[in-house]
């Protein structure tokens, strides 16, 4: 997180070869220079998100999260097409890189029509076919159908440098314990991240309490917890929970603004840290967040936990800013990305220091605060995925986003009636 003013990063074939100070910078022997006056930093990346619920955005506002689920959102989903998910997913990944996103991981349906949609806007995915065992679902076929179309989804994502596959089992309470455990043994065989929601709810534990005494011994019980698990919310866990965690090396996907608009608790975010778990920073869909913005979300993160705590000094805006680049891309096991250095890939945001929100900048120390307190998309200037522009001047480059609105707009429509 050091400050370099006159820094330099040099970008060949998608990396980043070498950054440090101007002075310092080898000869760029002819090769293209892009100036960026005001402040280069990694491209921001969400933990946790259902990215193409863009569509249900404002549905069933104000329920409880399980009427919320089962009587508005589960419905939708179950009429959604691969080309509603593909418009939603457009809409929904311009708005993230407009917000200096460079990179999410996903948990959804469809997942062919997500990643084009992520290589049309050049942005960088971990794509989770997402597995739910209700009725609703019958037309996505049996569960064992939907395991064989991740793994192939898995085998077309070979050789593309911007879209991964996992396995994303909703949640402990959504599956039959047979159905978890079978998805632990593919994410092994084929090396595969497993993105599930768990200790969301806050009556989840007792949800599965016939199985095991916590959702994380059910979890781990069924060979579902290890170091590539990435748990979404973690509320719900006590001290033996997280000794698991922490064992299995499982990462932890923390999203205060989804937990605070269903007044699901508060992350025991110091005791997970202090535990040695991982955990980043993460929208959760637009559905319960509205906004797809890691700005807001490191904001609300430090809110949350200073006023949960009584205490000013409980995190620092730095700590927040690791929460979405370096510690994020370790939780996803993509440690390539989220540090401007030599070996990384070339995933950058350029911000504009001139925003109104931001002076005055005394010294380079008041920069990470301001960007976490002050930034937004107003100051998201241009974003680069892969050493490509994705977004420039502060449009995105991929579909026009009037376009993709007034097609979300209408398929929406479609979706909200039965
Ligand atoms: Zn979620």
């Amino acid at each position: 997180m050091d400050v370099l003013s006159d820094g330099v990063v040099d970008v060949e074939e998608g990396g980043i070869t070498w950054s440090g100070p101007a002075s310092e910078a080898p000869d760029s022997g002819g090769a293209e220079e892009i100036r960026v006056p005001g402040l280069l930093m990694p491209a921001l990346i969400n933990g946790h998100c259902h990215t193409p619920m863009v569509l249900f955005r404002g549905a069933g506002e104000g329920l409880p999260v399980d009427r919320w689920l089962s009587e508005v959102m589960w419905p939708r989903e179950s009429r959604l097409t691969p080309a509603d998910v593909q418009a939603g997913m457009a809409l929904g990944v311009a708005e993230m890189l407009t917000n200096g996103i460079g990179t999410s991981s996903e948990m959804y349906f469809h997942a062919d029509a997500m990643a084009a949609a992520v290589e049309e806007a050049n942005f960088r995915s971990v794509i989770s076919a997402a597995f739910i065992e209700d009725d609703s679902f019958a037309g996505l076929g049996s569960v064992a159908e939907q395991m064989d179309s991740a793994i192939s989804f898995n085998t077309r994502c070979a050789g593309r440098p911007t879209v991964s596959a996992g396995l994303g089992p909703h949640s402990a309470y959504a599956l039959g314990e047979d159905t978890l455990a079978s998805i632990g043994r593919l994410a092994a065989e084929h090396d595969m991240l497993v993105h599930i929601h768990a200790a969301e709810l806050p009556a989840e534990n007792e949800m599965v309490g016939s199985m095991g005494s916590t959702v994380i011994q059910v979890l781990d019980s069924l060979g579902l917890l290890t170091s590539r698990t990435v748990v979404a919310h973690g509320i719900w866990v006590d001290d033996d929970d997280m000794a698991i965690m922490t064992e299995r090396g499982v990462g932890v996907c923390h999203c205060p603004v989804s937990n605070m608009v269903h007044a699901m608790g508060v992350a025991p975010l110091e005791k997970l840290q202090a535990h040695g778990i991982d955990v980043c920073l993460a929208t959760d869909g637009p559905a319960s967040h509205y906004r797809l913005d890691l700005f807001e979300e490191m904001r609300s993160a430090l809110r949350m936990h200073r006023l949960s705590s009584g205490d000013a000094g409980v995190l620092a805006p730095v700590d927040v800013l690791r929460m979405t680049t370096e510690t994020a891309a370790s939780v996803l096991g993509l440690d390539d990305l989220g540090q401007l250095r030599p070996g990384f890939r070339a995933d950058m945001v350029h911000l504009d220091l001139d925003q109104l929100s931001f002076g005055p900048i005394l010294s380079n120390e008041d920069i990470v605060p301001a960007v976490v307190w002050g930034g937004s998309r107003a100051a998201v200037r241009d974003v680069w995925v892969e050493g490509s522009p994705s977004v420039v001047n502060g449009v995105p480059i991929g579909a026009p986003v009037h376009e993709l609105r007034a097609e979300v707009q209408s398929r929406a429509a479609r979706l909200a009636s039965p």
